[in-house]
């Protein structure tokens, strides 16, 4: 199954991928995540698209499409993809059906995480990664299981890392642009999909797990 999930910065999609991931073997594909790691190695790419990136504005369409399609080339035709914040734009859309149907896929869900907007800049705010294992988690609705012992520093779930970062984009002001370019430029795309008769919606104002549970019903997993 080849999915989108769809929803503004902060909606959820990067926590609901990771689940989807480890529980269906499914494969996430982040353009932001690829963006990042192309910044941080300094390519040519990464040194065009960081200012781009710290100011909350897009990255041109053929920049990420050329991403995902150069990933797609190494992945088995079994492995079912989840697209996470991609595509963003009507352009992007229309890239991503010509990079599927190269290679014999198809669309089957968009999945459209809907919440409010009010909360968005505190779950941004207060978002931080594992530094070692990229492993994501909360300030106040997803701390690491630790956290209950205060005299002991936090320790990541997953690989035990004491080493955690947070995204120089996760600010209030640039947060206001990334919810704006959201706006205007990916929600237009949701009615190209609807005619397709693909998109499921679920609430993701909602608690994780439940969120999770809800993907899972509309996806019929
Ligand atoms: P996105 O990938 O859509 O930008 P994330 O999955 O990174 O969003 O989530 C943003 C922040 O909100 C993270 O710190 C995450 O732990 C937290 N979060 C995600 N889903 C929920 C939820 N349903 N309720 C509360 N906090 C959430
Ligand atoms: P994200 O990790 O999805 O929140 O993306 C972080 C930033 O990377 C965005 O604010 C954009 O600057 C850039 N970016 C990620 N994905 C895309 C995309 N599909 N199109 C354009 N820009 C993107």
């Amino acid at each position: 199954m080849n999915i989108i999930l769809l929803g503004p910065p902060g909606a959820g999609k990067g926590t609901q991928a990771a689940r989807l991931v480890e529980r269906y073997g499914m494969r996430q594909l982040s353009t932001g995540d690829m963006l990042r790691a192309a910044v941080k190695a300094e390519t040519p790419t990464g040194l065009r698209v960081k200012a781009i990136m710290e100011a909350g504005e897009l990255v041109s369409d053929d920049v990420v499409s050329t991403l995902i399609s150069e990933e797609l080339v190494a992945l088995p035709q079994t492995v079912g993809i989840i697209f996470d914040g991609y595509p963003r734009t009507a352009a992007q859309a229309r890239q991503l059906d010509e990079i599927l149907a190269r290679h014999h896929r198809k669309l089957d869900r968009v999945v459209e995480l809907e919440v409010d907007e009010d909360a968005l800049v505190e779950r941004i705010t207060g978002r931080f990664t594992c530094a070692h294992c990229g492993a994501g988690y909360h300030d106040k609705f997803k701390l690491p299981k630790n956290a209950l012992h205060e005299d002991e520093p936090l320790r990541c779930d997953h690989c035990g890392s004491t080493d955690f970062k947070r995204r120089p984009d996760d600010n209030e002001e640039t947060v206001r642009t990334r919810m704006a370019e959201y706006r205007a430029k990916t929600a237009p795309i949701l009615p190209l999909y609807e005619e397709r008769g693909i998109v499921v919606r679920v609430d993701g104002m909602a608690d994780i797990d439940i969120v999770t549970q809800q993907i899972e019903r509309v996806l019929g997993l």
